[in-house]
C-alpha cells in the first residue's frame, strides 16, 4: 500500500516476477470504473448514479504473457484507465461504499486462489487484514510527482509538473481522507520511504524483511 508514485506498482510487480507469483494492480480496478462512469457521461460525484452503473458493470481481470488486463464490459480498457484525467475521477469512485465493497470482494476472491502481490491503498487494513507480509511505501510529493510525470511522458502524455503535484496531494488527501477503508498504514506493516532510494535498493529492504520474519516468525499468539 501507499499513495500515488510512492513506487508500488514497479516494486509489486518485481517482486511477483521474481517470487514466480501473481500480480493484482487494485488501482486499475478502481480505475475501471472511473473510465466508465466518464464514458457514460454520469455526474461522478452523485453516489446513487455511480452505484447503479457499478453495479451493472461487468468487471473482469485478465493475464496475457503475465501482464494484467482490465476488461470492462467485454472491452479491455488496460490503456485507457491510465489516461491523467482517470486518476482523480477513480479516487472520486472509489469514496463510495458500493464501489469499494464490489472490488475488494472481487480482489479477495483473486487474493484466495493463490500466492500473490496486491497493489493498493488498503490491501493491509481492509481487503487482506491477514496478509503475510505488508509494506507501505511513500515518498515526498516531488518525488511522486517526478515519477508520475516521467511515466506519463511515456506514455506520450504531456503534463505540467505542478499541477501534477498539485493533483497528487489532493488526490492523496482525498484518499485518506474518505469514511470506508482509507489510505493508511497499517499497524503491523513495515514503511519504507522510497524517495531517495533505487528501486533496487527497495526491492532488496523488501525481501529482507521477508526473509527475517520467514526465519524467525512471530510465536503464535495464545
Ligand atoms: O494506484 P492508482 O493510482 O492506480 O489508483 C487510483 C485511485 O484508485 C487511487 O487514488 C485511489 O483513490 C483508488 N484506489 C483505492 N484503493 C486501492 C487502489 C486504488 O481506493 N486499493
Amino acid at each position: 500500500d501507499g499513495p500515488a508514485g510512492s513506487g508500488k506498482s514497479t516494486i509489486a510487480k518485481a517482486l511477483a516476477n521474481d517470487y514466480k507469483i501473481l500480480y493484482l494492480d487494485t488501482g486499475a480496478m478502481y480505475r475501471a470504473c472511473a473510465l466508465k462512469a466518464l464514458e457514460k457521461k454520469i455526474d461522478i460525484t452523485n453516489e446513487t448514479e455511480v452505484e447503479e452503473l457499478i453495479r451493472a458493470l461487468s468487471l473482469e481481470v485478465k493475464y496475457e504473457n503475465g501482464t494484467q488486463k482490465t476488461i470492462v464490459d467485454g472491452a479491455d480498457v488496460s490503456d485507457a484507465i491510465r489516461a491523467p484525467e482517470i486518476s482523480m475521477a477513480a479516487s472520486t469512485v472509489s469514496r463510495y461504499p458500493f464501489v469499494r465493497l464490489k472490488m475488494a470482494e472481487k480482489q479477495r476472491e483473486i487474493a484466495s486462489d493463490m500466492s500473490c502481490v496486491l497493489d493498493g491503498r488498503d490491501i493491509g487494513t481492509f481487503v487482506l487484514p491477514t496478509a503475510d507480509f505488508k509494506f507501505f511505501l511513500t515518498a515526498s510529493p516531488e518525488v511522486r510527482a517526478e515519477r508520475r510525470k516521467r511515466e506519463l511522458e511515456s506514455k506520450g502524455y504531456t503534463v505540467d509538473f505542478e499541477q501534477l503535484k498539485e493533483e497528487i496531494v489532493r488526490r492523496d488527501q482525498q484518499d485518506m481522507n474518505r469514511a470506508i477503508a482509507p489510505l493508511k498504514q497499517a499497524e503491523d506493516a513495515i514503511l519504507i520511504d522510497t524517495s531517495a532510494m533505487t528501486i533496487e535498493e527497495v526491492l532488496q529492504a523488501i525481501k529482507k524483511k521477508i526473509q527475517e520474519k520467514i526465519r524467525c516468525p512471530k510465536p503464535m499468539k495464545r
